[in-house]
């Protein structure tokens, strides 16, 4: 007895719907990409079970992707023998409620109305875009070690209903039927179809099979893709298309990354990486659980998605792969803890990442500069986050300083030593709230009237930065232009310190009356030569907490 439910749409789900299917006009065909992908994770997630749950053994089943077409009928079929679903996690991942990406979609489509179909993929609403093609999809599915009685359907029109039905299914995986909107029908073409897999799903690992027309499914239909893992093919063979397409099936991302490195290690551990450098920030690099983006496999086996165990949190932007060969295949996250391989594995793909950016700095400024842009200010955590390569990271680093005309932060502390002046042997730099504070500073007059260059730190993080270089770069002390007496070193001259030591004792009983009146409040009151315009400033104690860095901490709650 077929017994129909029917649910209800979450408000922000409907609106997505809609969307997918009103307003989404170029490149409808990526929906093929999308199902496609989610039909490969779901074959990845069956073969890590296996692992773990004796029953889900290896049936000596092909695993596969079916993609086939019905011209009477209008449909397409994507089909996969994967870990299919169980009733709550159909409700739970495709149905009523809007998962964490859905909010940011909408927003971003407001934002950018022209990458419409392009911004799917990253916000994990990919299943979707089956409505900007069909009026009506059915999904059929069964979870992998359930009885062939809890399989489900899940049916739905894209207009803020679905219905559920508990079916029989005795194949475990899942198959998506799209009944075709009308004006659609040119897709129902074997030619078309196999061009869209080629295009975008090429590089799929797992087998996508398609049946040539009016065959049969007792003949083996023919693989449409490449089907190898991208990364155990030798770099010779790859074009720069490929490493794009690549990225862009693990990214979501449809912007093409700005740099990548492909490696193959072999030695003490084995291995294989390839990684790539993104060119604009994920939505959610600052969130509260940003996802990192490296995926752990084993001899080509997905084990898992990265939790922070490739890579550290200042390197949370990297995508790609880690393939190794020595960790066993049943790995588990509390394994992967101790693991020395792992270790091993990590810290050279950071040392590898950081070279990477590096030779981008020297070889493609431009690139640089715009990555910067978009994940500097993560990488300077790696200054307070990754003792080991603080000296590399700091060569990383770019700063607004008073030597460049721009507000643009392309000022590294290398440039700055080679223009270090004659005598100065101090990295000048001055901590303010914003970069507009900073340069109207008067802590700065003294510094322009010498000549000397300073960096202008604008950012939060900035202070962490100096003081996790243990107040030197490449031997040279970093001191902050807003404490203390000005100390010029070799570069004060002996006239000007006179006149100081002298307008000092002129002006003591004006001093004198000033500290009294700000007894308390002020730890002291000196004649300075640091002003050149302004009459005043307020400077921090040599011992104490940089004042515009107090200022900060008091205002974001920190003690
Ligand atoms: P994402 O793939 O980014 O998670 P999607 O909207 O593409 O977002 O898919 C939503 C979720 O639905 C997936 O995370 C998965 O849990 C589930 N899902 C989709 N397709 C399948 C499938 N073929 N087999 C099993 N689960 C699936
Ligand atoms: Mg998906």
């Amino acid at each position: 007895e077929a017994h129909e439910e029917t649910f209800t749409f979450q408000a922000e789900v409907a609106q997505i719907l809609d969307l997918m299917a009103h307003s989404l006009y170029s490149n409808k065909e990526i929906f093929l990409r999308e199902l496609i992908s989610n039909a490969s994770d779901a074959i990845d997630r069956l073969r890590f079970e296996r692992f773990s749950r004796p029953e889900l053994a290896d049936d000596g089943e092909r695993l596969r992707i079916r993609v086939a077409f019905d011209k009477d009928a209008g449909t397409i079929t994507i089909e996969d023998n994967g870990i299919g679903m169980s009733r709550a996690e159909v409700i739970e991942n495709i149905g009523t409620i809007a998962r964490s990406g859905t909010a940011e979609f909408l927003r971003a489509l407001k934002d950018d109305k022209r990458a419409d179909t392009e911004l799917i993929g990253q916000f994990g609403v990919g299943f979707y875009s089956a409505f900007v093609v069909a009026d009506r999809v059915v999904l059929t599915t069964r979870r992998a070690g359930l009885p062939a009685e809890e399989g489900v359907r899940w049916s739905s029109e894209g207009r803020g209903e679905y219905t559920l039905e508990t079916v029989e299914r005795p194949e475990r995986g899942t198959t998506i039927v799209l009944h075709l909107r009308e004006g659609e029908q040119e897709l129902l073409n074997e030619h078309r179809l196999r061009s869209i897999i080629q295009r975008y799903s090429d590089h799929i690992s797992l087998p996508i099979v398609m049946p040539s027309e009016g065959q049969g499914d007792a003949d083996d239909p023919p693989t449409v893709n490449k089907a190898s893992a991208l990364w155990t093919r030798p770099k010779s063979e790859l074009t720069e298309q490929d490493y794009r397409d690549y990225y862009r099936h693990i990214s979501g991302d449809f912007t093409d990354p700005i740099a990548h490195l492909h490696a193959k290690v072999e030695g003490r551990y084995e291995y294989t990486m390839l990684l790539f450098v993104p060119s604009r920030a994920p939505y959610d690099l600052y969130a509260q659980q940003p996802r990192h983006g490296v995926r752990l496999h084993v001899q080509r086996v997905f084990i898992l998605e990265d939790t922070g165990q490739l890579m550290p949190s200042y390197l949370r932007f990297v995508r790609g792969i880690i393939d190794s060969a020595d960790l066993p295949l049943n790995v588990s996250r509390e394994m992967l803890q101790g693991s020395r391989a792992l270790d091993h594995i990590r810290s050279s793909a950071v040392k590898k990442v950081l070279r990477l950016l590096k030779d981008l700095a020297r070889k493609e400024p431009e690139k640089y500069a715009e990555f910067w842009g978009e994940f500097g200010a993560v990488l300077k955590e790696g200054i307070a986050e990754d003792y080991d390569n603080r000296a590399e990271i700091a060569e990383l680093l770019r700063f607004t300083s008073t030597h460049s005309p721009t507000q643009d932060a392309d000022v590294s502390f290398r440039d700055y030593v080679g223009r270090m002046k004659e005598g100065q042997d101090k990295i000048y730099y001055l901590l303010a709230p914003t970069l507009a504070a900073a340069t109207a500073s008067p802590h700065l007059e003294a510094f322009r009237k010498k000549g000397i260059e300073v960096l202008l730190l604008g950012e939060l993080i900035d202070n962490w930065v100096v003081t996790g270089l243990l107040q030197e770069f490449d031997g040279k002390r970093l001191q902050s232009v807003a404490q203390g007496v000005p100390d010029f070193g070799d570069l004060e001259d002996e006239a000007e310190k006179e006149a100081a030591e002298k307008a000092s004792a002129d002006f003591a009983a004006l001093l004198g009356k000033l500290k009294e009146a700000l007894d308390g409040r002020a730890y002291d009151v000196r004649v300075t030569s640091r002003l050149t315009t302004s009459p005043a400033c307020i400077v921090a104690n040599e011992a104490d907490t940089d004042f515009a860095l107090a200022q900060r901490l008091r205002g974001s709650g920190l003690p």
